[in-house]
């Protein structure tokens, strides 16, 4: 079976499963009387990167928080004080461990969840947020492995997603602390980039106590030897788990069922398969091009021709910088190419990469009704709005919404205009990994149904794997030279791509997931040899 069937069980993105008896009375905290509780907690382990993998809504942040000593866990109670939660946790490591971070003697350093909040706590230069933060001296080294050397003289509110990331990172990398946390590292990052900051943190957990949040399961198996899984009832409670391998932890997470908890967390596995991507029995193109090219600034697209199908999914890689909006501009006619021509005339729906909400005092309802024409269609209501799971979120305004809730919404407004072709840039952003894939099938489908094109442009592995029947792939230098190849079948894209990278991926034999090889492992030497960056077929 296809594993994820969004007709029969159309509210599978919230998984309503009793809280295991055995849990109740591990009650860590509960916001108000009756609010999110969270069971459990995970254990910071000396010389190990742990992770913490999960829906959203499940408490993650919330751990973090408490771990990090932001906050003091009730115990469901309105009056604890620390002495009670000391009390709780007699006997166990974590008592050391919170006395230590209740008096101040545990050092933390932590990076948010969303940085695109940072410019509203922060006026000034990057070079005065990260001096604020370079506890450790490292400023300099930091700088060069995280790219930020020509960032430095910039304004905090004049940077991309990508960039205030890679600040926000090195701002905590460089915190003298005995504990670091990373809540998601991954969201606006090229694939580049993200193994870097893999490797960065991989480093850092030799020597440092480091639990991060994950979302991008290639890059979580890289940099964590250890996984807590955050399961539950997203906004309602949550339990995490004792941690595992990180391997046996992701792949139990994929498949729904946990053996040592005994728990289904999950009423279906999330299944990728290892073959060419389904026929297209009649291929028809919904556009052609030629080559053309376009110069901004200091920087130049080239495009050496191509075609782009009706009902298919067409995946976008390459680096930030590498001229993949510009590109989409280009298609949509918002701008014009100084040599060569687009003559065709198709409409365009774009997904930008930042979703603003700031001055938005509009219900999800009115914002979709607004520009949807088939808003109350019954097409809309099955294929879109119950697989995404915004039935929910119709009553509320747009800037009370989570950076997952939002960006739901936005695919939904995407893929609710009236066009042919729909691209989306970086879906993935601030979603788990269950409503990736829920949002891989809704793009799918929504292809197939509707004889149109949909252009994906993301960095995680795994979702460009289970979406994309072909790929469309940038290379050059980011910032100077872009040029579009493609779009090949997914083999020969992956290989073009993942050599420049030079990086090799091999499936896990249990699950088939894409995971990263050792470089310089012998897969990784004989990989390379064959020009097999994907998988060995
Ligand atoms: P995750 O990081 O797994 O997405 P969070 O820890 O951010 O989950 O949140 C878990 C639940 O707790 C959510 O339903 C959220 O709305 C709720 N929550 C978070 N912070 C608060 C708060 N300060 N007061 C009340 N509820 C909260
Ligand atoms: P990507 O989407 O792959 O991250 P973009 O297409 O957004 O890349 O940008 C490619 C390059 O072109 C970047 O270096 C960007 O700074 C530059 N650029 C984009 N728009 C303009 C513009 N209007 N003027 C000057 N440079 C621009
Ligand atoms: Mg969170």
């Amino acid at each position: 079976g296809c594993g994820i069937c969004i007709k029969k069980c159309p509210n599978q993105a919230i998984m309503i499963i009793g809280l295991p008896d055995k849990l109740a009375d591990q009650l860590t905290h509960r916001y108000g009387q009756n609010g999110f509780s969270l069971y459990g907690l995970p254990q910071p382990s000396p010389g190990k990167v742990s992770g913490i993998l999960g829906p959203n809504g499940v408490g993650k942040s919330t751990a973090i928080k408490i771990l990090s000593g932001q906050m003091m866990p009730n115990l469901g109670e309105k009056d604890t004080t620390w002495e009670d939660v000391f009390k709780f946790y007699a006997g166990s490591e974590l008592q050391d461990y919170l006395r230590n971070v209740a008096s101040k003697k545990a050092k933390t350093a932590q990076k948010p969840q969303y940085v695109d909040l940072i410019p509203r706590a922060f006026k000034g230069k990057v070079r005065d947020l990260l001096a604020k933060a370079d506890e450790r001296k490292l400023l300099g080294e930091l700088s060069g492995q995280l790219n930020l050397t020509g960032l430095l003289d910039r304004d905090i509110g004049a940077l991309s997603g990508g960039e205030l990331q890679r600040v926000a990172i090195a701002a905590c990398m460089a915190r003298d602390a005995g504990f670091y946390f990373f809540d998601e590292v991954t969201p606006y990052l090229d694939i580049y980039q993200r193994i870097k900051v893999a490797k960065l943190i991989k480093k850092m957990g030799e020597e440092h106590n480091v639990m991060v949040v994950e979302h991008d399961l290639a890059i979580l198996d890289l940099l964590a030897d250890v996984v807590h899984i955050g399961y539950g009832e997203p906004g309602g409670y949550g339990v995490i788990t004792h941690p595992k391998g990180v391997r046996v932890g992701i792949n139990e997470y994929l498949k729904g069922y946990l053996p040592e908890e005994n728990i289904r967390i999950r009423p279906y596995p999330i299944e990728f398969e290892v073959k060419a991507p389904r026929d297209q029995k009649v291929v028809e193109n919904l556009i052609e091009f030629g080559n053309f090219s376009k110069t901004l600034g200091t920087f130049r697209l080239d495009v050496k021709g191509g075609h782009l199908r009706k009902r298919e999914v067409v995946g976008v890689v390459g680096q930030n910088g590498i001229g993949k909006s510009t590109f989409a501009k280009l298609l949509a006619g918002e701008i014009q190419p100084d040599q060569g021509k687009l003559d065709y005339n198709v409409k365009i729906s774009y997904k930008p990469q930042y979703i603003k909400a700031d001055d938005a005092e509009i219900s999800v309802r009115l914002y979709l009704r607004s520009i949807t024409p088939q808003f109350d269609s019954s097409y809309f209501r099955s294929e879109i709005v119950t697989p995404l799971a915004l039935e929910r979120l119709m009553d509320c305004n747009l800037n009370d919404l989570s950076g997952g809730e939002l960006q739901r919404v936005a695919i939904a407004a995407c893929l609710g205009r009236d066009a042919q072709i729909f691209i989306l840039d970086e879906p993935s952003a601030h979603l788990d990994v269950e409503q990736r894939t829920l949002a891989t099938k809704v793009i799918k489908r929504f292809a197939e149904n509707n004889d149109v094109t949909v252009c994906v442009i993301d960095h995680d592995i795994y979702m460009i794997d289970l979406l994309s029947d072909r790929l469309l792939v940038f290379d050059g230098e980011p910032g100077v030279h872009g040029e579009v190849h493609g779009p090949f079948d997914m083999r020969d894209g992956m290989n073009r791509f993942l050599s420049s990278l030079d990086v090799t991926f091999r499936r896990d034999e249990e699950t088939h997931r894409p995971r990263v090889n050792k470089p310089d492992s012998s897969l990784d030497r004989e990989q390379k040899k064959l020009g097999e960056y994907y998988y060995l077929p």
